[in-house]
């Protein structure tokens, strides 16, 4: 109760009420796939944790977007969510360290919870060196790979880059990137997106927590309560698929009745994800509600395979 009673003074020291808390709490069980009943066993996992898993968060080829992602749009208050959940031993983007004193921090938490840590992963490695792709500390990606995820007791790929390769791996790929389960040779969670809905790594990690084991994945590694749909099959533009009512041109009178995105490039129907639900900062809307096609971006080689964006498949 005390524990509890800390945390709901936290978070209305930063102008978050319980009502506010509760609710994000509703919305991520929902979202979840979980039932109503669970909402309070989830406001639980943050409020009083049984248990807070060390995680060593690793950056390789990527732009950061994914951490952004998860840390600064979906809720404001998001990033003290997760670290009430995760007790977070390395994450370049937001610790304090810097350099040599990273290194050691790096080092240091690998060893001290070998075996009991979860590695997040954002960005792919790279495999080739000649042209000196992909170091940090001296040391190349791979080297820092193949040296903390052994250690690790799971891995969870943040986003597409960590998860199947993607903009690092797309073509030419000079510095031979790719996803970290295909280059370490380990089956890893995936959490896709380009970058992932905030909530999907979230709510991996709160499933993990409540219920003690990993949420189903598919034969690709994403969790299918988040990733078990298409778009397409969610998408609320759908009626007006069926009906053959297109957008043909953006800014025209059909685009302005909100007609369906096809013949403008939607990739939805070939993509797995759950944005028609989820959405993003806040519930706020999400990319086809606001009039962008769908561009595939949490399924494999999305970069080479469904480029040129904004043209009919
Ligand atoms: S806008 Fe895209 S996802 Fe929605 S119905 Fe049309 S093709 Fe499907
Ligand atoms: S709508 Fe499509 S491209 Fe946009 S975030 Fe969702 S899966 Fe990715």
């Amino acid at each position: 109760m005390e524990k509890e009673k800390a945390f709901y003074e936290r978070l209305e020291g930063k102008g978050v009420s319980r009502r506010d808390f509760m609710k994000f709490c509703t919305f991520l069980t929902a979202t979840m796939g979980l039932s109503s009943s669970f909402v309070p066993k989830v406001a639980e996992v943050f409020a009083a944790p049984a248990q807070r898993p060390p995680v060593i968060y690793l950056h390789f080829g990527e732009c950061t977007g994914c951490t952004e992602s998860l840390i600064r749009s979906m809720y404001p208050w998001i990033d003290e969510l997760v670290l009430e959940i995760l007790s977070i031993e390395y994450h370049e983007t937001i610790m304090a360290a810097a350099g040599r004193q990273a290194e050691e921090q790096l080092q240091h938490a690998a060893n001290q919870y070998k075996g009991k840590f979860i590695c997040v992963v954002e960005g792919a490695i790279a495999t080739k060196f000649d042209g000196g792709y992909g170091k940090i500390g001296g040391r190349t990606f791979l080297e820092i790979a193949q040296d903390i995820i052994p250690k690790a007791a799971g891995v969870i790929c943040n986003g597409s880059c960590s998860s199947f390769g993607n903009i690092p791996a797309a073509n030419p790929n000079p510095g031979g990137y790719k996803g970290v389960g295909e280059v370490m040779g380990i089956k890893t969670v995936n959490i896709a997106g380009c970058p992932p809905n905030g909530i999907n790594f979230v709510g991996t990690v709160v499933n993990y927590l409540l219920l003690g084991k990993l949420p189903a994945l598919d034969d690709l590694g994403r969790p299918v309560w988040a990733y078990g749909k298409t778009i397409h099959d969610q998408c609320p533009r759908r009626a007006h698929f069926e009906n053959e009512e297109f957008v043909e041109q953006f800014g025209s009178e059909e685009a302005a009745m909100g007609y369906c995105l096809y013949k403008v490039g939607c990739r939805g129907p070939e993509t797995y994800n759950n944005c028609p639900v989820a959405k993003f900062n806040d519930g706020t809307s999400w990319p086809v509600e606001a009039g962008a096609p769908c561009i595939g971006c949490s399924e494999p080689k999305f970069w080479d395979k469904f480029t040129p964006f904004y043209e009919e498949l």
